[in-house]
């Protein structure tokens, strides 16, 4: 493994505009939250150079749309192998500015390079039909072209699958993409632009550019009638001002925004397997995930017994700086999640709630000057405290119980957000019945992590609108064209 200096010289941390890294300062600093110092600094673009970046996606949409979808597919698939290749350089650079555990981080390579495989196979499926109009005589044909350039917009933390998730359907599609990754996170995109550039893209088809004025920027690219379409993943508040944003020009919009999963035992629930699923649904990229279990509902009879097995393999876990070998569970994003969370836990146990493990932030030590909160699990906790009602995007357990599958029901959809559930029970037709009636765009069942890239993923209610990954994910990037045909 090479060192972070190493690792941080294989690109110049500039803005990728039309295939070329420009010569800007760099400025923004990239801090690392095991240590809460800064990691390196990058290229702070002002709306202008968003422009820029459009008219080389704009200058690149023709000839893109043109190449032929073996030659796509066949550049995403030579993206996937390089990807895979410097799976080491991707996990550390994900770790170093992130935070999660380098185990993960190269989990994250193998799902988020899966994206690139999964697209490249269906780059070259992409089909119209040809039929007879009902009434005879008129042929009705549609065809499938390229919504045009798109803006992409990603969160900080996955931060190589949800440029994948975006780039490998718009690439396969035959869009041009201008991508923003989040300003704490903007190093993995970086090498990813290396990587397409290896893999044989022609310059302007994605460009890349990192900035501390997001909102600015984002607002004069989405503004420009150039643009076609805006894919976003981030907060629903955020998600909200840029689909306003985004009606101007009726743009095509995708919207992976925040969740708040419950995660449901039955009574008929195998208590093992139930545990085990809650330890990856809640503790996977440190809590720190969409689609992390957000609220324990739990059957009476079990309740008592899954919290103290919970707590205990929580309290097992080890905390630190995710470089160091063996650790679990690395640092939150930066200080303010840790005050957050810290308040959300207070909060809950001014209500009656009691803390079974952990409970506060993590310091001294080991620990430094990073931003560590020990894995909580919280019992007794009701419906009106904040961390059932908010996304506590943290390693924050809060259970409640039911008695009856109605009530479980009713607890799991007391909310506005709908991304995933999840239902751990033996019993099918309870399981399924949970499963059907949980209001969400996905649900685990007896299984506590789901993303797969031939899976569509997405939520429904204040969770966002469109799919990705599946061939529903390349339908977000397609447009249909119905062509009548008259013969003789
Ligand atoms: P965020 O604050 O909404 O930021 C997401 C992205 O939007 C970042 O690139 C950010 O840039 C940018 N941004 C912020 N304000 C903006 C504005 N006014 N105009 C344009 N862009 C703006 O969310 P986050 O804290 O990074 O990510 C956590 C959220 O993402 C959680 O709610 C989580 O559930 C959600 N998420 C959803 C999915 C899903 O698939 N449904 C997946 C992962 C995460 P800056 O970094 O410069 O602020």
């Amino acid at each position: 493994m090479r060192t972070p200096d190493d690792l941080l010289n294989q690109f110049p941390r500039t803005l990728f505009i039309g295939g070329r890294w420009s010569d800007d300062p760099t400025t923004l600093e990239v801090i690392n939250p095991a240590t809460g110092r800064p990691l390196t600094s990058v290229a702070d673009a002002t709306p202008e150079q968003g422009i820029a970046a459009l008219d080389a996606a704009v200058a690149a949409q023709a000839s893109w749309a043109a190449t032929e979808p073996r030659q796509r597919a066949e550049i995403l698939r030579r993206a996937f192998d390089l990807v895979i290749e410097r799976a080491d350089d991707f996990a550390l650079c994900m770790t170093l500015e992130m935070g999660k555990p380098l185990a993960e981080s190269r989990g994250e390579v193998t799902y988020g390079a899966e994206f690139l495989r999964w697209f490249s196979e269906e780059a070259v499926r992409i089909e119209g039909r040809y039929s007879l109009a009902p009434s005879g005589g008129q042929r009705i044909i549609t065809v499938r072209q390229p919504v045009g350039p798109v803006y992409a917009i990603t969160p900080w933390n996955f931060p190589l699958a949800m440029a994948t998730r975006k780039i490998g359907p718009a690439l396969a599609a035959g869009c041009t993409v201008v991508i923003k990754p989040a300003s704490q996170t903007p190093l993995t995109t970086m090498l990813f632009m290396t990587v397409l550039q290896e893999a044989g893209l022609p310059d302007g088809v994605v460009n890349c550019v990192t900035t501390g004025h997001s909102g600015d920027l984002s607002k004069a690219i989405i503004a420009d009638p150039r643009l076609r379409k805006l894919t976003f993943t981030g907060s629903t508040e955020v998600g909200r001002v840029l689909l306003r944003q985004a009606s101007g020009g009726i743009l095509r919009t995708s919207m992976e925004l925040g969740g708040n999963a419950p995660f449901v035992v039955l009574a008929s629930a195998d208590i093992d397997k139930a545990v085990t699923g809650a330890v990856q649904a809640k503790m996977r990229n440190i809590g720190e995930a969409c689609t992390a279990a957000n609220r324990f509902i739990v059957h009476e009879s079990l309740v008592e017994d899954f919290s103290s097995r919970l707590a205990d393999r929580l309290a097992a876990m080890r905390v630190g700086d995710g470089t160091a070998d063996g650790v679990e569970v690395g640092p939150l994003i930066n200080a303010d999640a840790v005050d957050h969370i810290e308040e959300l836990i207070k909060e809950a146990v001014g209500h009656g709630a009691r803390v079974t493990t952990g409970g506060s932030r993590l310091t001294g030590g080991d620990y430094g000057d990073g931003f560590f909160l020990a894995p909580t699990v919280l019992t007794g906790v009701t419906p009106e405290c904040r961390c059932f009602r908010e996304e506590i995007f943290g390693p924050v357990a809060p259970v409640t119980s039911f008695s009856s599958l109605d009530e479980a029901v009713a607890l799991a959809n007391d909310t506005e957000f709908g991304l995933i559930g999840y239902v751990f029970g033996e019993s099918l037709t309870e399981a399924l019945t949970a499963a059907e009636r949980i209001e969400t765009g996905m649900i685990g069942l007896n299984s506590g992590v789901i993303s797969n890239p031939a899976a569509p993923f997405g939520g429904v209610k204040a969770s966002g609108l469109g799919r990705e990954g599946s061939h529903e994910g390349l339908e977000e990037y397609l447009e249909t064209k119905y062509i009548g045909l008259s013969l003789g």
